[in-house]
């Protein structure tokens, strides 16, 4: 089955407003309308940046999605330094990544935490992105596909047919992240394809074929079309090559 990809620019805690607006600004020259009917192209960023970030895209009307990293799954009241849902979305923001290991292994963000977020942003109406990933020594023990599919599974608990076709899944080796070290084509594919097998069991292979599996880990310039050819990877979650408009660019290119 052909699924549109994504491409979705995490800029985690980079880029102040004036940087983000720049850079917002940077990807806009660079980008054809058009590309939009091929690729759904989101940039994450930091809760500052998400307004300035919209509005740069608004005015050039663009088809370019503004997505967050994180939100909280309560409406409102007594949570300091936390961001609802409901804020999000009065912000235009449509997609939201959650789960990411960064989140995980500095925050404790649980498997149960990405559940409860993930219902709260399909009540609204926005994308989850979720974000799951072996870390290195769960890779060498070779446990990783039984452990990213019970995260798969944890994330989707409770959540109906209808809105798991909303969500979209992120593989992120934590071993590949940040470090310059992919996965191989055939290292990803292979966890792609053993998610797909996991939403097929819980939802049906035909709502499965049809949502995105993307894959993120030092995805780069260089990398990205052995990683796109690959049967079950529908796009990347990308970081340090999402911080360059040149690169991000680029990276969108190679999924038209
Ligand atoms: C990420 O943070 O989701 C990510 C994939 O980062 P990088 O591309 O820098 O490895």
């Amino acid at each position: 089955m052909k699924r549109k990809p994504m491409m979705a620019g995490n800029w985690k805690m980079n880029n102040t407003i004036s940087e983000g607006v720049v850079l917002a600004q940077q990807i806009c020259n660079r980008f054809e309308k058009d590309w939009g009917e091929d690729v759904d192209v989101v940039l994450c960023t930091p809760f500052l940046d998400l307004k300035p970030a919209w509005t740069v895209v608004d005015f050039e009307n663009l088809p370019i999605y503004i997505g967050a990293q994180n939100c909280y799954w309560e409406e409102a009241g007594a949570f300091t330094g936390e961001i609802s849902v409901g804020m999000l979305k009065e912000a235009r923001v449509t997609h939201c990544i959650i789960g990411h290991s960064e989140r995980r292994t500095l925050f404790g963000e649980l498997n149960e935490d990405v559940n409860k977020k993930a219902k709260a942003l399909l009540a609204q109406k926005m994308t989850p992105i979720i974000c799951v990933g072996e870390s290195l020594s769960v890779r060498d023990e070779g446990t990783h596909l039984e452990y990213v599919c019970a995260q798969v599974k944890a994330a989707f608990a409770g959540i109906d047919d209808i809105d798991a076709k909303n969500c979209v899944v992120a593989y992120e080796p934590i071993w590949a992240i940040g470090t310059g070290r992919t996965a191989t084509p055939e290292q990803a594919q292979e966890v792609c394809a053993a998610i797909r097998s996991t939403l097929a069991e819980l939802y049906g292979q035909e709502i499965a074929d049809g949502m995105r599996v993307l894959y993120g880990g030092s995805m780069n310039t260089g990398n990205v079309e052995g990683l796109l050819a690959m049967e079950d990877i529908d796009g990347g979650l990308i970081g340090g090559a999402a911080l360059k408009a040149e690169s991000f660019v680029e990276l969108i290119k190679a999924c038209l």
